[in-house]
């Protein structure tokens, strides 16, 4: 049996209650002991811990990681470094509406395209997967080896891409009924609930009564144990309407509601951050079961295809690029980013939910990364930069980007929620309590990585606990920890208990913090001491230690 004794620690356990000082003993996968001074075992390794704060591993309710973890062993350690030696020790995939499962041969080239920007550099199971759906997928996973706790949620654009591909068709009873099946086996098979992306391809095209049928599914089969989490239809013009449709999903269905990234996008737009927060704390009163997490950082990444309006994506991203080639169509596409002002409702067929280019301006869209090495040279410019090094418009250097990397081009958008001189936004979303922290970015080993990959929880510990003093610690650990495993339902992690899985952090609660920038994004956060999965130290690795992730599953009501 593996102990090891961590001595004379500040205990934060997570549930938000005050620090205390003790020792914790480890024994093989679980917390065996807490509190107090505890006996040493023979043979047991010792850490000494005095000065520093012991936590639950931080869970990271927001990756896009999903091809990452598929990987073989050691190029999924070599991606997930900056996770790991952040504290992450959960991650939940299947964000934003946007995955790998369910495919099929023909929904595959589709699917390929939308997730080209989360796929790693040298991904060669995908496009020859080595799954069809959420249980293949899983299975997958769990011969593998997976450096971290994984869970994931099913996400609605592979369910509906199977079903109807690509195209604007509003969802008739037999394809809902299609979808409903899917998403049934992937809950019975343990996602965590659905997810939707109404900014994307193919959440864009999806009309509200759709998305309530699949709601509908997920308090079915789960009650109160599994959650819709939306990416919501804009973050902008139309955040409010957005913020309100999805606690009209809660309503219409009784299912528990979650607003991914919670976020207000471009300046003008800042100010809504109370308001929303006051709609989702209303709800809550009204007794809808309403959580959010939020990203640390005024920057996002994304896909670059999330600049264009909808109808230049009906059919797909081959289609767009076919648009883009065509001068008429470009110069229609062109004129639409420069003056279509979003309205509610956008699921109309010229409707569109979010310009991110009107919100944000084209200095504050920066190329992310591309897929060849020709190209490289753009990686980090702004969409005015790239303008000016291809010597074109802003727009048309983009789209021959774009053109050129068949699509696969990453973005990353900054004035989310403030900027470096007004983060009031970032502060109001911390404060709430009902939000948790995620990343919702991945090293996937190309380009300039977010720098939340390596730095979005030691930020908020460093930059909003120590320096700005706007959280306690205990409450900024509850936040990354209790807090999403209570949303989850995982009723054994995020917590230091007596039998809990030994998922642990150690830091110096006077170093820790991000170095991280958008410029040099894969600098490791400062103050982490260990980490540990399932009471093996992946960080620093122990050597020679198989990968101690386990593949989490949701566990039924009650
Ligand atoms: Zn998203």
């Amino acid at each position: 049996m593996q102990r090891l004794l961590i001595r004379g620690g500040t205990l934060v356990d997570g549930t938000g209650a005050a620090p205390v000082t003790g020792d914790l003993i480890v024994a093989d996968d679980r917390i065996l002991a807490l509190g107090g001074e505890l006996a040493e075992w023979p043979g047991s390794r010792v850490l000494d811990a005095k000065d520093l704060v012991v936590a639950p591993g931080f869970i990271d309710m927001h990756s896009h990681g999903d091809l990452v973890v598929t990987l073989p062993p050691e190029r999924q350690r070599a991606l997930q470094e900056g996770r790991l030696s952040q504290g992450i020790t959960t991650e939940i995939v299947g964000n934003c509406g946007l995955g790998v499962f369910p495919c099929s041969a023909e929904a595959m080239i589709e699917l390929r395209a939308i997730v080209a920007w989360m796929t790693p550099a040298d991904a060669e199971e995908w496009p020859r997967p080595a799954w069809s759906d959420f249980a293949t997928w899983s299975a997958h996973l769990e011969a593998n080896g997976l450096w971290a706790n994984v869970g994931a949620m099913q996400p609605h654009g592979p369910l509906r891409v199977v079903v109807a591909g690509l195209s604007r068709v509003e969802a008739r009873p037999e394809l809902i009924g299609l979808m409903r099946r899917s998403l049934e086996e992937a809950l019975e098979a343990g996602a965590f609930g659905l997810t939707t992306g109404l900014i994307y391809p193919p959440g864009i095209f999806t009309r509200p009564d759709e998305i309530e049928a699949l709601a509908r599914v997920v308090k079915e089969r789960c009650g109160g144990s599994g959650f819709v989490a939306s990416h919501i239809r804009g973050s902008s013009e139309t955040l409010i309407p957005a913020v309100e449709e999805l606690m009209a999903v809660g309503r219409a269905t009784g299912a528990r509601v979650h607003h991914s990234h919670n976020e207000a996008v471009g300046r003008a737009h800042w100010g809504k951050i109370p308001k929303v927060l006051a709609i989702e704390e209303g709800a809550r009163k009204e007794g809808l079961a309403v959580g959010y997490d939020m990203f640390p950082y005024t920057a996002a990444a994304t896909m670059m295809v999330a600049i264009y309006p909808p109808w230049s994506l009906e059919g797909g991203i081959d289609r767009l690029l076919e648009r883009l080639g065509d001068p008429a169509s470009r110069r229609a596409i062109g004129e639409a980013i420069d003056k279509t002002t979003p309205a509610w409702p956008p699921w109309t067929p010229d409707g569109w939910p979010h310009n991110l280019v009107k919100a944000v301006g084209w200095d504050l869209v920066t190329v992310g990364s591309v897929g060849t090495a020709a190209n490289r040279r753009y990686e980090g410019m702004s969409l005015t930069e790239l303008g000016r090094a291809m010597k074109k418009t802003p727009f048309d250097a983009i789209s021959d980007l774009m053109i050129a990397e068949r699509g696969a081009v990453s973005q990353i958008i900054h004035g989310i929620s403030g900027d470096d001189a007004h983060d009031e936004g970032m502060d109001a979303l911390l404060a709430d309590r009902a939000g948790a922290v995620c990343t919702d970015a991945n090293d996937f080993g190309r380009g300039r990585p977010h720098p939340a990959c390596f730095g979005a929880f030691p930020r908020v510990l460093g930059r909003w606990v120590r320096e700005k003093k706007l959280l306690k610690l205990e409450e900024a650990v509850r936040k990354m920890t209790g807090h999403p495993a209570s949303m989850l339902g995982l009723r054994d992690r995020g917590v230091l208990r007596a039998g809990a899985f030994a998922d642990i952090v150690v830091f110096d609660p006077k170093t820790v913090g991000s170095t991280a920038t958008c410029a040099d994004p894969r600098r490791r956060a400062d103050g982490i001491r260990r980490v540990i999965v399932n009471g093996r130290q992946v960080w620093p690795a122990e050597p020679g230690i198989a990968p101690p992730g386990r593949f989490l599953r949701r566990s039924a009501p009650g």
